[in-house]
């Protein structure tokens, strides 16, 4: 399959263009902003050609991966549906709920495969976690607790701790993955939400911190905590039952890492898991679902409800109200 890349991005360099050649892909072009970071991105990177024209991009390609930053999700997905082209788009989708539900219909009138770049689910820790819930090893799933507090490194602090019109906040860049990773292993949707959210040394005009709490419909409780300021914290989930507890440590992140222990009555037990690489799965599937074959880890529908899920937790925390999630009909 070829592909054009629409951003000269960090998430393209360092994970996304490893993962389409692994799978098979060409990479065709890549779109920048700027000339002259067009020409080196794609000399630096081995791709024939840098453009700063998104129809030169889309030229001969089969799909786009899209990865600039937030506000410049919308137009290049719409511009890639209405040229015929199956579209890898980045998470969050785009800057409103309604945006996002703009271009996923889009996509289903044209009969392009849409996908959304959300890497946990793809994680041999995250299929494994699922499994267990799947097969009732916990029993009925009581609470989730998520920790997804990270360190921001400098490379990344532009503007997502500056820019709220880029879509710059730790809501819009990790509760949509909590969120995901939420659905993804409970099978269900939240139904709404509190939350809290501050700036705690990094955020400039934007929050780099939120907690909240979610309902949902079997009556499970979840407790999510992002920030980008936490040096120290480390990630994890757990997943509470009536049987057992799921206390997962070092998950939360792009790589095939982490500790997951399977607790219950009399003992606890490692669970092992496939170390395969998550971004490598991800476009193997979005591949083969462009091939008609399967569909994409995370559709354009849980890209949907993934943002829907952060736009109430924002929504929330700046209100101070319980929030009902608007999925967007
Ligand atoms: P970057 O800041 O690296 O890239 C975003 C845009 O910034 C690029 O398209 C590029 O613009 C410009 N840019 C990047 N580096 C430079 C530079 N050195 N000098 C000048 N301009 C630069 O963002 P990320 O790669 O971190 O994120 C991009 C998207 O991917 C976001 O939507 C984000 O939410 C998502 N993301 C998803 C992840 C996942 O695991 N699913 C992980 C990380 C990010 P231009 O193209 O015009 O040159």
């Amino acid at each position: 399959m070829r592909w054009g890349l629409i951003g000269a991005s960090t998430i393209a360099a360092e994970h996304m263009i490893g993962a389409i050649r692994a799978s098979g892909g060409e990479i065709a072009t890549v779109l920048s902003s700027s000339p002259d970071r067009a020409v080196s991105y794609a000399a630096k990177h081995d791709i024939p050609k840098g453009v700063t024209d998104l129809d030169a991009a889309m030229d001969g390609v089969d799909a786009v991966y899209i990865s600039t930053t937030n506000e410049k999700h919308l137009p290049q997905a719409m511009a890639a549906i209405a040229a015929g082209k199956h579209v890898l788009c980045e998470k969050p989708l785009a800057m409103s709920v309604a945006d996002a539900v703009t271009m996923v219909k889009a996509a289903q009138a044209a009969n392009v495969t849409f996908g959304t770049n959300h890497h946990l689910r793809n994680a041999g820790s995250h299929l494994a976690i699922r499994e267990l819930i799947a097969t009732g090893r916990i029993g009925t799933v009581l609470s989730v607790r998520v920790f997804h507090a990270v360190h921001l490194p400098p490379h990344l602090q532009g503007w997502r701790i500056d820019n709220p019109d880029a879509g710059g906040g730790v809501i819009p860049d990790i509760t949509v993955h909590d969120a995901d990773t939420v659905r993804f292993h409970l099978g269900e949707d939240p139904v709404d939400v509190v939350a809290m959210k501050t700036a705690s040394g990094m955020g400039q005009g934007v929050e780099d911190s939120a907690m909240s709490i979610w309902s949902m419909p079997s009556g499970a409780m979840v407790h999510t905590h992002e920030s980008f300021t936490h040096r120290f914290a480390g990630s994890g989930i757990e997943v509470h039952g009536t049987e057992g507890s799921i206390i997962a440590r070092g998950v939360m992140t792009q790589a095939p890492v982490g500790d997951v222990t399977l607790r219950f009555e009399g003992g606890e037990q490692a669970v092992e898991y496939a170390t395969h690489g998550l971004y490598d799965r991800a476009v193997d599937l979005f591949s083969k679902a462009c091939a008609g074959e399967g569909r994409p880890a995370a559709d354009g529908v849980d890209g949907v409800k993934s943002l829907a899920v952060a736009a109430a937790v924002a929504k929330a925390a700046e209100t101070g109200t319980r929030t009902a999630v608007d999925y967007g009909g």
